[in-house]
């Protein structure tokens, strides 16, 4: 079978025909590449690029190359001379073909070849493995997703998700915006920071109708973004999301363990809070059997690592709860014994509670309405992607893995996957 052959079934052009196909071949006598010649369609006549309408031809500029998906790991090439349209309304203009778009040099299929690639891996090995620049990776993912952007449904979004995460060092945030319906978990949206203002453009952006629809949000107690919830979304019932809820009581356990710990080694007694962190900071039944051992052992002494914990541990069965009012007097009596523990840590978490008590009993309001799971595991899945992402040392770089990885873009339908 020739390779035009199939060439003609998985893509096909209207108005052009592929021609000569030629091996390129190295002094040694190994293959360097394929090239297609592309040729238009006897009388066919040329696209305007400036207005897409077919006009007269003016010229023909000298053959320019396009990269195209590779053939068993050897590169392909289409070779195409672009004609010159005489346009009636736009003047003297190049052609547009359907391969390709504007100046790129890579063909659209390779283009879209390349970014569901870097879905898989990260751009660097899609570099790797298709022998192609992490320059070109990341142009070709970022083409993915400018044309997902333009395209993606805002209809029916009932539940939002407002998250933080660290990207660089020295307190850098980003914020996200996540569509967390039960039926349509994705990211919507990142801005740079974490301030009112930033959140404030989610809102702009989103549009005032689509943010009056809105029924439920969720967010971290992050003073910036409170405020502007209320002003933009007061309709909504606001949640205080689980997990970073209990994300202060970590952080208030590992303040207690360092010092503690420090303490207790200053003081010369044994180590017991040794390589312990993990252990107070894992929930029990996710703890290794090692690793309950290893708690069982320091939850024998009356420390304030030890106390802190149980705290914590308590303070789960206020999600348990089913009535607000219940569950109200549980955080009630809760706080005060927190506030009784003489742990500072502990101490602030208490009043931060008791603080946005509202907010936090409305999570039994809503209730089996909004997945609970979902902004920690966008959370958790955006740690991963900015990890993976070490090339990335640009905001403009995180931001297009981001939309890729999480924005579940559309993508064209076309009649051949490549991959
Ligand atoms: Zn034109």
């Amino acid at each position: 079978m020739l390779l035009k052959t199939i060439l003609n079934r998985v893509q096909r052009h209207r108005l052009f025909v592929y021609g000569a196909i030629r091996l390129l071949e190295g002094l040694g006598g190994q293959v360097i590449s394929i090239e297609v010649e592309i040729r238009p369609r006897a009388n066919s006549r040329p696209t305007c690029s400036g207005c897409d309408r077919l006009g007269p031809g003016y010229d023909t500029l000298p053959p320019r190359r396009f990269e195209f998906v590779p053939l068993w790991g050897i590169p392909v090439f289409f070779l195409y001379a672009m004609r010159r349209v005489d346009c009636l309304s736009c003047g003297v203009r190049v052609e547009c073909v359907p391969w390709a778009e504007g100046k790129n040099h890579l063909t659209t299929t390779y283009t879209w070849f390349l970014a569901r690639w870097a879905k898989r891996m990260s751009w660097k090995e899609v570099a790797e493995a298709f022998r192609t620049t992490w320059e070109n990776v990341f142009r070709s993912v970022e083409m993915a997703v400018l044309w997902g952007r333009e395209r993606m449904d805002l209809e029916g979004i009932k539940a939002i998700g407002i998250d933080e995460v660290q990207w660089q060092r020295g307190h850098k945030y980003l914020t996200l915006a996540y569509q967390i319906d039960a039926h349509h978990k994705r990211l919507l949206w990142i801005g740079r920071e974490r301030k009112v203002k930033t959140l404030m453009s989610f809102f702009r952006w989103l549009g005032r109708e689509r943010t009056a629809a809105i029924q439920f949000v969720c967010s971290d107690m992050w003073r910036p973004y409170l405020k502007v919830i209320a002003k933009k979304a007061g309709q909504a019932i606001h949640v205080l999301d689980r997990f970073h809820v209990m994300s202060h009581f970590n952080k208030a356990i590992d303040k207690v363990r360092a010092s503690e710990a420090r303490a207790l080694k200053a003081k010369g007694h044994k180590p017991i809070l040794k390589r312990s962190r993990w252990l107070l900071l894992k929930r029990p039944e996710n703890l290794t059997q090692e690793q309950e051992v290893g708690l069982a052992l320091i939850l024998r002494h009356n420390l304030r690592s030890v106390r802190s914990y149980l705290l914590r541990e308590d303070f789960q069965g206020f999600w348990d709860y089913v009535s607000p009012s219940w569950a109200g007097k549980f955080l009630d009596r809760w706080c005060t014994r927190a506030l009784r523990s003489r742990i500072d840590p502990i101490k602030k978490v208490a009043r931060m509670l008791r603080k946005h008590r509202a907010l936090l009993l409305n999570w039994f309001r809503a209730k089996g309405q909004i997945s609970a799971g979902a902004v920690e595991g966008l959370n958790l899945k955006v740690k991963l992607t900015t990890r993976k992402a070490f090339g990335f040392r640009t905001y403009r770089a995180i931001e297009i893995a981001l939309y890729h990885t999480l924005g579940a873009l559309p993508e064209p339908i076309t009649t051949h996957r490549f991959c």
